[in-house]
């Protein structure tokens, strides 16, 4: 486990040099090189020592000038130190946000890369929260690399200087550091081990501690007084936890006595330099510079190692990251083609069967249907029966498991998915409720159109949501939401025809609404199935509604029933065939009395 945590980190090496490489060439060369440099200052400090005792123990004779320049030189290396140092904090501190700020944006623009489907996969999920936390809580990883190799240049260059006297310093002073160096890293990583093996209890404890204290779930928690229960379920989770540190830590305070087995090596070899210089065989100048030696490198090779377990405890979690980054689209690249316009032959799902990963469960199964351009078709089934399914399906944020989707004639996996989705305007059943101003709510549809008052306004008109913006303070600048100051919340029937809006306003050549009339009053909601009849002439039309009102206006109702469409026309059709439709819809009719 050792040996494979530290193969991780030199396989991850390429990765994090690559990542520091782009988040700042100047900054990295420069602080490489500072400590390289800086690895130098205390050799040269007392080698030069060394001469200066030496010449004075020589007695009195000896010239105070050759002294003076030995005193200047040393004092020209420690400053140099110290202006080294005032640099490395510099550019660390530069490099800390610069690495952010670039790990950051790689990590989102992968993300947004992948596919929906990963994204409900827990693995992934955890991967992609410990890769987001790279990029800020793991800045801790350019402070280790760059002790690892400022102490390691100070090991290595002392230990030359010790090896200039004798290799048995040397030799004795690696063979009672490396049992240390092993056992600290073995600890580190069991350690590392626990804290991986913990991960899933700390997210539900994160979940609880959200659960306690957002203001999402305030209301209900108040309510049911859930309070306490909340808290007593964190504190028995939490102790679990705390019981598995306390171990841990108290096994690490014991096999860290193993500490004194180096300390043991470096006073073996003050006692073997103390004995040469009393038989006469060091002069002054080199007992001073061999006891420095040994204390420095001891201590330099000591943070080497500090530095090794630190980074080998740091693999896993660098591995999440490279593992993140190598994630790659798993959809077969097709032929990568654009979409024709206008439409000619529509839309249609040939024999579809789907499944959700991890589920056995099929939800669709054996579903066909087609959609004429211009047709305004409206998809009704129970809840649970696939109807969102389908339209993910549609979107491509799913590959189906057997069956085809053609659009125009043409499987949709051989478009190109980016030129695809700009021809789409969509409200999903749980769309995103942007916290930012009421325009870029609406201009996120299609940001070229955020200059474009006029489109913007035909598009907020469409859906009612002109009427929002006219309420709110701070009109169309308003911000949105509470999370940021100064922010407002809307109902939710003002959010839905937010959300409308940004459908409308792409010029877009498939329109699919989710439910996009469940929050909306009878009088809007007549209102926007107007338009949205009048936008679906020219366009490839699908709407999802449990509301009946809406659905019989529709040229056509395609009705899910176990995994299939069980039936397909218009609402007087269906009225006369009898069937789950008619039901439905005379239940639901006569609920109005
Ligand atoms: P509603 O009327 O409630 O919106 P729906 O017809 O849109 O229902 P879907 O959202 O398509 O239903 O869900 C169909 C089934 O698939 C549900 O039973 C649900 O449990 C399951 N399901 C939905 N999303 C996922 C998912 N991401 N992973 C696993 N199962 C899912
Ligand atoms: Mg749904």
């Amino acid at each position: 486990m050792v040996y494979r945590s530290r193969s991780q980190v030199i396989r991850n090496l390429p990765m994090i040099a690559g990542l520091m490489w782009r988040a700042g060439r100047w900054i990295l060369v420069i602080s490489i090189a500072c400590r390289l440099m800086l690895g130098l200052v205390p050799l040269g400090i007392i080698a030069i020592s060394r001469m200066i005792i030496d010449i004075v123990s020589a007695g009195p004779g000896a010239g105070s000038g050759p002294v003076g320049a030995l005193i200047a030189l040393e004092f020209g290396l420690a400053a140099l130190g110290v202006i080294l140092m005032r640099i490395l904090v510099f550019a660390d501190a530069l490099a800390e946000e610069r690495f952010t700020e670039r790990t950051s944006l790689e990590i989102m623009a992968h993300a947004s890369e992948m596919e929906e489907a990963l994204y409900e996969d827990p693995v992934f999920h955890d991967k992609l929260e410990r890769a987001r936390l790279q990029a800020t809580d793991r800045v801790v990883i350019l402070k280790t690399f760059g002790d690892l190799l400022l102490n390691g240049a100070v090991a290595i260059s002392l230990c030359v200087g010790l090896g200039l006297y004798s290799y048995l310093y040397v030799l004795v002073l690696l063979a009672t550091s490396v049992p240390v160096l092993w056992v600290e890293g073995a600890m580190s990583l069991r350690w590392y081990a626990l804290k991986t093996r913990q991960t899933p209890q700390r997210r539900y404890l994160d979940y609880l501690r959200l659960l306690a204290s957002s203001r999402e779930s305030s209301k209900e928690v108040k309510l049911f007084q859930l309070g306490a229960e909340i808290r007593s379920r964190y504190l028995e989770s939490s102790r679990k936890l705390i019981e598995e540190v306390d171990r841990e830590q108290r096994r690490r305070l014991v096999a860290g006595s193993i500490g004194i087995v180096s300390i043991a090596g470096q006073y073996g070899i003050y006692a073997l330099v103390v004995l040469a210089a009393a038989a006469g065989k060091l002069s002054v100048g080199s007992l001073f510079f061999l006891l420095a030696a040994v204390t420095g490198s001891a201590r330099a090779l000591q943070e080497v190692f500090k530095a090794a377990a630190s980074l080998a405890d740091q693999a896993n979690f660098l591995d999440d990251l490279a593992h993140f980054f190598e994630l790659r689209p798993a959809r077969p690249v097709g032929q990568m083609r654009r979409l024709d316009l206008p439409l000619k032959t529509g839309l249609e799902f040939r024999d579809v069967h789907f499944r959700y990963s991890g589920s056995d469960r099929p939800i669709l199964n054996g579903v066909s249907f087609t959609i004429e351009p211009g047709e305004r078709i409206a998809l009704v089934g129970d809840n649970g029966s696939g109807k969102s399914t389908i339209i993910k399906l549609l979107l491509r944020l799913y590959e189906p498991e057997g069956g085809s989707i053609l659009l125009n004639g043409i499987p949709l996996a051989d478009y190109d998915p980016a030129d695809l989705y700009r021809r789409v305007g969509v409200v999903f059943q749980d769309f995103v409720r942007y916290e930012v101003s009421f325009r870029d709510n609406i201009a996120f549809a299609s940001l070229d159109r955020l200059d474009d008052p006029e489109a913007l306004a035909r598009a907020a008109r469409s859906a009612r949501a002109d009427e929002v913006a006219e309420r709110l303070p701070g009109g169309w600048n308003q911000i949105l939401g509470r999370r940021f100051a100064g922010g407002l919340d809307l109902s939710g029937g003002e959010w839905q025809r937010v959300a409308l809006a940004r459908a409308y306003l792409r010029d877009a050549a498939i329109l699919i609404l989710d439910e996009p009339t469940a929050a909306l009053d009878a009088d809007t909601e007549s209102e926007v199935f107007e338009q949205f009849a009048a936008l679906a002439r020219e366009r490839l039309s699908l709407v999802v509604s449990h509301r009946f009102s809406t659905v019989r206006k529709a040229d056509r109702i395609l009705v899910l029933v176990d995994g299939r469409i069980a039936e397909s026309g218009d609402h007087d059709s269906l009225m006369r065939l009898g069937g789950r439709y008619a039901h439905l819809y005379t239940l639901q009719a006569s609920s109005y009395g």
